[in-house]
């Protein structure tokens, strides 16, 4: 660490910045959506600035729940947020609601981008919703998320809520990130298969049948359905078996079920000691993801590697060099 990246005491900060953690650190909500967009810059000396207030903050964070709750879309994962939330700010909670949407680049943010979405819950006080940032890959999006997150705690939020859709790889990327995830399902037949086979029942913590209202037979079978499949995988703790609970955003119904179980499942696992030990085993994994990325920038910017690499790989296409052969002399590169 060189005397550049030093954590600097909020004292020791420029004058800008010193105003933007006090802000946050009395939870305005205003410093709070500054700091998410320096964190979300791509400029260096934006990136430099934000990791001094993030260092600046972080004894205050790590105090709020972190929940994902993930679903396809139609799910009704924006009508349950705002229920729950606006139903969380009702017992006194403060209520951060993030997103990680990869595709967000593209459509210029297919969730939370809509400013329709949740319009009660913006409009409390005690709630800061975000829409996903915009960095492209997902890993970019996601390590954002977790900034903003960090933010979010430090801001005085005790309840963090981080939004993700069910396609693809952001489902395992969120559940990384969060305490508890939990999967948003419609009382469609067939649903509990899908999700065996991506391999996401095995990450649910929990899964919320939505829209009970519709049609509470269907409701009851898939909510069976979805029992079977989780006595299927092997539980992640001992200590929790991952419960299917169905509610009715719509109605706003089953909030106090709903948020009865993030508590139980809270307590369970601190009493285990599991649910600090998640947290130390993510923050790790989010430090090697990091490490991965930046060895890979260092690597791919090496003048070396760029003057070697296009020679090397045809040599390995026309089966000239061994790809192991061609591995080492291009890595062999970041030595000098
Ligand atoms: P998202 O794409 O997952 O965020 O889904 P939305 O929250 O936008 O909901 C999609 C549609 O389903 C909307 O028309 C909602 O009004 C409707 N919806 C959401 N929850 C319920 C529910 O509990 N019951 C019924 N009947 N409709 C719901």
């Amino acid at each position: 660490m060189n005397a550049r990246e030093m954590p600097l005491p909020v004292h020791a900060l420029p004058p800008e910045d010193r105003t933007l953690v006090e802000g946050v650190l009395a939870g305005q909500r205003r410093a709070l959506a500054k700091a998410i967009t320096l964190i979300e810059s791509t400029r260096a000396d934006h990136r430099a600035r934000a990791q001094q207030v993030l260092n600046a903050l972080l004894p205050r964070t790590g105090n709020a729940i972190r929940v994902g709750i993930s679903g396809v879309p139609g799910a009704g994962k924006s009508t349950f947020i705002e229920a729950l939330g606006v139903w969380l700010i009702g017992q006194g909670h403060r209520v951060a609601v993030l997103a990680v949407d990869p595709s967000s680049s593209i459509t210029g943010g297919s969730i939370l981008g809509d400013k329709t979405r949740m319009e009660i819950l913006c409009q409390k006080e005690e709630a800061f919703i975000r829409p996903s940032p915009s960095a492209g890959s997902l890993g970019g999006v996601a390590e954002k998320t977790r900034e903003a997150m960090l933010l979010c705690e430090a801001a005085g939020y005790d309840v963090v809520i981080v939004e993700t859709v069910g396609v693809g790889q952001s489902e395992t990327t969120v559940a990384g990130m969060v305490d508890l995830f939990c999967l948003l399902q419609l009382p469609n037949a067939g649903d509990d298969l899908q999700a065996i086979k991506k391999g996401i029942v095995e990450i649910a913590d929990m899964v919320v049948i939505n829209k009970a209202d519709i049609d509470p037979k269907a409701t009851a079978v898939a909510r069976a359905q979805w029992k079977n499949a989780l006595h299927l995988v092997r539980r992640a703790s001992p200590n929790w078996e991952p419960p299917v609970l169905t509610v009715s955003a719509l109605q706003k119904e089953g909030m106090a079920d709903f948020w009865e179980n993030v508590e139980k499942y809270r307590d369970a696992l601190t009493a285990s000691g599991e649910f600090a030990q998640k947290r130390r085993h993510q923050s790790l994994a989010w430090m090697w993801q990091l490490i991965e990325a930046g060895l890979h920038q260092h690597f791919n910017e090496h003048p070396g590697v760029r003057e070697s690499l296009p020679r090397l790989s045809q040599s390995v296409e026309r089966g000239l060099t061994t790809p192991a052969a061609a591995a080492h002399a291009l890595l062999a590169h970041l030595k000098h």
